[in-house]
């Protein structure tokens, strides 16, 4: 492999680019890898917002490909906080020796494929210029925080914050008359922890969540024993389940059960906390009338939680089916609306209407605040991906190709942009997946594709357009196929204004994206057309047969 600067630029430290360092390091590339903020940690260097946390079990929301790793790493909870994750990234980093092929405080501001050279062009807004044969952009999903374009934004003299933002050295709210605005997962997060501190917090609501409660709890010596007992085995399972998860799907539909069962087994679920209750039978996102039911429990469950029946009212989701926006996972979320020093305001029909010196006015209502933390969401899935200036051959940008919704093979990578791949990108499961599943699974099928390249004399590596066009098609079929659709979400760009509205992530699992990934290999690389470096078409070792063939 000819090497000018490097051979390969990772975009980014969070942990895809953490693991991608570890292996490529170990196969003898060389690494030029850059990061924005000051550490390591990505989403967990970011989000230190008051009550962030993981809401996949600690034992499962973790690297898988170090045995050692796994066995002397020790959570403290069921479901780990921010810091405890962070913290967990910080070892890793040092435990691998990582830190010092990381360029911190480093952006990376564009990436020019150069078709003379079949080399990048990546330029860091310190001015460095690096020529690369592969840009890998572990660049993260939900990266770029999102504030809307509120009507007076800077006129608001107290501070803000975004959840996504957070400042690191933490913000003291006592005695503060604070609003949030949102109520996703990050709100639903932090709402419970604010309200304990300050002195009044109001909560501008847009879209009321369905929220499940976590039943958090001290990790106890046998269960984490009873997983670091039998790690490889779970870690397999782990791998070809639908969500990347190991969780009991129970498989029966719900419509197939007594009104007695359905009730036992939600409150089992329930009980149980976490996202397994969307496990609790097997049609509860692809039928209307199963989701009714599942819906309907929860909706239930705030009713009784909830002393104020307006206030529950409003905080029980009606429009959309449970689970197709991201579930929430809270801590007493729901009975935080019982303080004294908590108010809701619903603002689905008639939105904030501006910010003022003060605070804003919103439903003819001025209200006054010490300060106000937008947990108003990300430009996921596309929007890190664009804030850099990516040109493939003839100068095409990718925001021009993703105009009308993101376009990739197998999530991976995009045609018309040889040797740039994206870790957990649009059309890979990514986002609907325990993440740390779907990372190691994109990094390691990556790496083994530049190993694969290396030991062929291959240098060019580019999905056909036929391909990709096939793969989009079965990534919005597969979707269609359940509820997901309907809800107005992220997942869609619904949360961007002027967003294409797509369902970005893949939606047929993490197992069965597995085995089309490793098909696709064992069929000569199905659908990527390889080359030497001064490959034509001739000499090109394609392999453009059906792309999706494999799943069907
Ligand atoms: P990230 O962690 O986002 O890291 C990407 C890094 O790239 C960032 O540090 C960023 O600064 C850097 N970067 C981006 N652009 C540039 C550039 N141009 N130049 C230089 N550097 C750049 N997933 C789960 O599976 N379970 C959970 O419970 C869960 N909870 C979450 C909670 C929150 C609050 C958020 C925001 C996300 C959560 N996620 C969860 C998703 C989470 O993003 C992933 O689990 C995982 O941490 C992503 O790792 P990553 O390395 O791919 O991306
Ligand atoms: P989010 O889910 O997109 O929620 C953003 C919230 O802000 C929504 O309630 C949204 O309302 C509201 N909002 C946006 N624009 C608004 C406006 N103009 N006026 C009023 N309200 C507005 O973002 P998030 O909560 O940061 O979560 C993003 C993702 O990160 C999650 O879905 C999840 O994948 C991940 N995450 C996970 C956890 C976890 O539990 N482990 C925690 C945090 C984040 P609408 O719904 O009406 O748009």
């Amino acid at each position: 492999m000819s090497e000018r600067n490097c051979d390969v630029v990772i975009v980014g430290a969070g942990f895809s680019g953490l693991y991608l360092l570890h292996r490529l390091r170990g196969l003898g590339f060389s690494i030029r890898m850059f990061e924005t903020g000051s550490d390591v940690g990505g989403t967990w260097y970011w989000n230190r917002y008051p009550g962030a946390r993981c809401d996949v079990e600690s034992m499962q929301y973790s690297y898988s490909f170090s045995e050692e790793l796994q066995q002397e790493w020790d959570w403290t909870e069921k479901f780990s906080a921010q810091p405890e994750i962070l913290k967990y990234a910080n070892h890793v980093a040092d435990r691998f020796d990582l830190r010092r092929g990381i360029e911190f405080d480093t952006n990376v501001v564009s990436a020019h494929f150069d078709e003379t050279t079949n080399h990048w062009a990546i330029e860091t807004d310190k001015g460095e210029k690096i020529s690369a044969r592969f840009c890998i952009m572990a660049t993260g999903c939900i990266s770029t925080a999102q504030i809307p374009d509120f009507p007076g934004l800077s006129d608001f003299k107290g501070a803000t914050y975004h959840t996504g933002a957070w400042p690191h050295e933490g913000v003291d709210f006592t005695g503060k008359r604070i609003a949030v605005i949102g109520a996703g997962s990050s709100g639903i997060q932090a709402i419970p922890v604010l309200a304990e501190e300050a002195a009044h917090l109001t909560v501008f609501q847009r879209t009321p969540n369905y929220s499940l409660p976590s039943q958090n709890a001290p990790m106890t010596p046998e269960y984490a024993q009873s997983w670091k007992d039998n790690y490889a085995a779970l870690r397999e399972e782990q791998r070809y389940t639908a969500k990347g998860n190991i969780r009991e799907l129970n498989n029966e539909s719900a419509l197939a059960v007594s009104e007695d069962r359905r009730a036992e087994m939600y409150e089992e679920r329930w009980q149980t906390g976490g996202a397994a209750f969307l496990s609790s039978f097997n049609d509860l996102l692809v039928n209307q009338r199963a989701n009714d039911s599942a819906a309907e429990f929860v909706r239930d469950k705030i009713r009784t939680t909830v002393k104020d029946p307006e206030t529950a009212e409003l905080l029980a989701a009606k429009d959309y089916p449970i689970g197709t926006k991201r579930i929430c996972i809270d801590s007493d979320y729901f009975e935080t609306y019982n303080r004294d020093n908590v108010r809701l305001v619903d603002v689905s029909d008639d939105p904030i209407e501006r910010m003022t010196p003060s605070g804003l006015v919103a439903k003819d209502e001025t209200f006054e605040f010490d300060a106000i933390v937008f947990a108003t969401g990300f430009d996921a899935m596309t929007g890190t991906l664009f804030k850099i200036d990516i040109q493939g051959r003839d100068g095409l940008t990718l925001r021009k190709k993703w105009d009308a919704g993101p376009r990739t093979y197998l999530g991976v990578m995009s045609e018309a942009f040889p040797n740039l791949f994206m870790i957990t990108g649009p059309g890979s499961p990514s986002v609907l997946s325990n993440m740390m599943v779907s990372i190691e699974q994109h990094v390691d099928w990556v790496t083994d594709s530049l190993v694969h390249l290396r030991a062929e004399g291959l240098d060019v590596m580019e999905p056909t357009r036929e391909a990709e066009d096939e793969w989009v098609e079965h990534v919005n079929v597969v979707a269609h196929k359940t509820l997901f659709p309907r809800a107005a979400s992220w997942y869609m760009g619904a949360n961007i204004p002027g967003k294409p509205r797509i369902f970005m992530p893949y939606i047929g699992g993490v197992g069965a994206y597995r085995r089309i990934c490793e098909e696709i290999v064992a069929d000569g690389y199905r659908g990527f057309r390889l080359q030497p470096d001064a490959g034509t078409s001739a000499d090109a070792a394609t392999s453009e047969n059906s792309a999706v063939a494999a799943a069907e």
